[in-house]
């Protein structure tokens, strides 16, 4: 690069657990290599113009390692800082692979480095949502048994499931690596799952029983990394109002304040599109930079300002 030349902005693409097992598949490995083809040819694309992150979720992906668990009681059980990490290495080596044959087929593979990289998120042990879990994980279970599963438990609409707490994100421990290799351009795939939840004890970290929030581990990454847009890709168009209704309604651009509006209204629950929403909100608030959500097909023309919902602080 000459020194006249600006250097690319940084994309971040945080990839929904629907970019590897759609709504409706069992899930083998073959569909969840061949549903990254569509995002990871657009991001191979966006690699000539963008600096690129990718964050993923790993729902469905933990919650076969939790059934495999039940599925085997004499082998000793992992807990979920084990499994995410588990997680990360599995769809990490699943996405770099798919990239890097996306890349070749454009022909530009010997100029740019992959890696996937094992991320850590710092979360508050005082955290109030270590007292209240409420993120339903892994398989459901029938009612008889649910007295004597070791960990709590509560009714979604499934049917009886694991709860764990969801705290909030407060630093990505290997932020300065993930910033340097970004300098050099390399593709970094990190904080998967939300990253494996850490508390600092002393002067190191202890992993803790918990999951982070994907969408919102994203957004603390894109501040903490000093990203330009901050794309979050899911299996819907965007964000809607009245969505699922009749008189449903995609918001192409939205402000932070109208966001929040919309968000106190309902329009967003929590689980689903309310932390995608909130995640964007954190973005654009702290640096003045945009969010786009869109989905997983769509990639490209979101970046480019031709499809989904775009936030911007007002
Ligand atoms: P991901 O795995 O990408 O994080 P989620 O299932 O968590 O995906 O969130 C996306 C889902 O949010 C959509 O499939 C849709 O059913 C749901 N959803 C709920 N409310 C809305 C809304 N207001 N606009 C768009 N999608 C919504
Ligand atoms: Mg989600």
């Amino acid at each position: 690069m000459s020194p006249s030349t600006p250097p690319k902005p940084v994309l971040l693409v945080a990839l929904g657990g629907n970019a590897l097992i759609r709504k409706g598949q069992e899930g083998t490995i073959e569909e969840q290599f061949e549903n990254l083809r569509v995002p990871m040819s657009q991001i191979a694309r966006l690699c000539e113009s963008h600096r690129i992150l990718i964050t993923h979720g790993n729902g469905p992906q933990v919650g076969n390692l939790l059934l495999q668990q039940e599925c085997c009681p004499h082998v000793p059980r992992l807990p979920l800082e084990i499994l995410v990490a588990q997680t990360q290495g599995q769809i990490g080596y699943m996405i770099e692979s798919t990239l890097d044959s996306a890349l070749m087929d454009l022909g530009i593979v010997t100029q740019k480095h992959l890696v996937s990289l094992i991320s850590y998120v710092v979360v508050d042990p005082k955290d109030p949502a270590f007292r209240n879990p409420t993120k339903p994980i892994g398989p459901v279970y029938p009612e008889e048994v649910v007295p004597e599963l070791p960990f709590p438990v509560k009714k979604t609409a499934k049917g009886y499931r694991r709860v764990v707490a969801s705290p909030k994100p407060l630093h990505i421990v290997e932020r300065r690596e993930i910033q340097r290799l970004i300098a050099m351009d390399f593709v970094v795939i990190c904080c998967g799952g939300g990253g494996i939840p850490v508390v600092r004890e002393g002067r190191s970290f202890a992993g803790v029983d918990a999951v982070i929030d994907k969408d919102l581990a994203s957004a603390r990454l894109a501040r903490e990394v000093g990203v330009d847009l901050f794309c979050i890709a899911t299996d819907v168009p965007g964000a809607y109002v009245h969505y699922g209704r009749p008189e449903q309604r995609l918001l192409e651009r939205l402000s932070a304040e109208e966001a929040e509006r919309l968000a106190r209204e309902g329009h967003f629950p929590q689980g689903s599109m309310g932390p995608k929403v909130e995640a964007a909100v954190e973005f654009v608030r702290a640096t003045g930079k945009e969010a786009v959500i869109t989905s997983i097909d769509a990639i490209e023309a979101a970046v480019e300002g031709r499809a989904g919902t775009r936030i911007w602080a007002e």
